[in-house]
């Protein structure tokens, strides 16, 4: 177990761990020394090898007493993503090992809830199975961003036809929009930007928090450096907008912060260090 928030145990589901893309190219306003930036606030993040940021890919399952909540699903394996050949048509059963690992089979999913329909949040929604794309979780209810859905079914995207509609023909999705509470210690806050419908997740139970940030934060780094653009922001001053917000609530609560793609362990917590956050991480 990574961690426990009152009764609410968090788990990591690490899929893939190693370099991503170029710090210059996935912040494209940062500057030329973004990538000295990024080493000096998240030491270990840039591969010496590369010069690439190191991407964790990771889930987080939610062990209540009544439910297991998957938030967020990883690249998944079969998947169409020729832009970035280490998720393209992957073969691997790191994800499945690391929820065994937690206790849970595919069958013990009941909810799977998606931050943003992105191609490394979304795979492990489906598999592959007879050349047939179906629900991996055929327990689980899906709760997708309804905007991040319309966006997708309009332009009819590899990952829409691979990994969302099939959840929707199997009757097992829920459009949802930011506000949507599931059960006594889920909820979703809106961060939209990087996504239309992107949402955040906040865990309340016994009256701790915490909060899962998706990708409204990539790096531990945009805690001093909040105004950075992310290459992949579909609205990047929506985004610097949301990101501000969701570093003033976190850092005016008492509550603990998960980043999909901070550096392991990706748990710790955010304050105000003069115009703008730091991070520390949990020991
Ligand atoms: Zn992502």
């Amino acid at each position: 177990m990574l961690y426990k928030i009152g009764s609410v145990e968090v788990w990591r589901i690490l899929e893939i761990h190693a370099p991503f893309k170029h710090p210059n190219d996935l912040y494209p306003t940062a500057g030329p020394d973004v990538s000295e930036l990024i080493e000096a606030k998240a030491p270990g993040s840039i591969c010496p090898h590369s010069g690439n940021l190191i991407l964790p890919v990771q889930g987080f399952l939610l062990k209540t007493s009544s439910h297991n909540i998957l938030v967020d699903s990883c690249v998944g394996n079969n998947k169409t993503v020729p832009n970035t050949p280490n998720w393209h048509q992957r073969s691997d059963n790191r994800f499945e090992a690391a929820l065994r690992a937690a206790g849970v089979g595919f069958d013990d999913i009941d909810y799977v809830l998606c931050t943003h329909l992105h191609t490394d949040h979304v795979g492990w929604n489906t598999q592959l199975i007879d050349g047939r794309w179906v629900p991996t979780f055929p327990k689980a209810r899906y709760l997708m961003p309804s905007a991040d859905e319309q966006y997708h079914s309009q332009q009819n995207t590899d990952l829409y036809k691979e990994s969302v509609s099939p959840v929707i023909e199997a009757g097992q999705a829920e459009l949802v929009q930011a506000g949507h509470k599931l059960g006594d210690h889920v909820s979703l806050i809106p961060t939209p930007g990087h996504t239309p419908g992107h949402v955040s997740i906040k865990i309340d139970s016994a009256g701790k928090q915490a909060v899962i940030t998706g990708d409204a934060i990539h790096s531990t780094a945009q805690c001093w450096y909040p105004d950075w653009h992310f290459a992949y922001d579909a609205d990047a001053i929506m985004a610097i907008k949301s990101r501000k917000h969701l570093l003033e609530t976190v850092s005016e609560a008492d509550c603990v912060v998960l980043g999909n793609h901070f550096s392991l362990p990706s748990i710790g917590r955010i304050s105000v260090e003069g115009s703008a956050f730091r991070w520390d991480e949990n020991q």
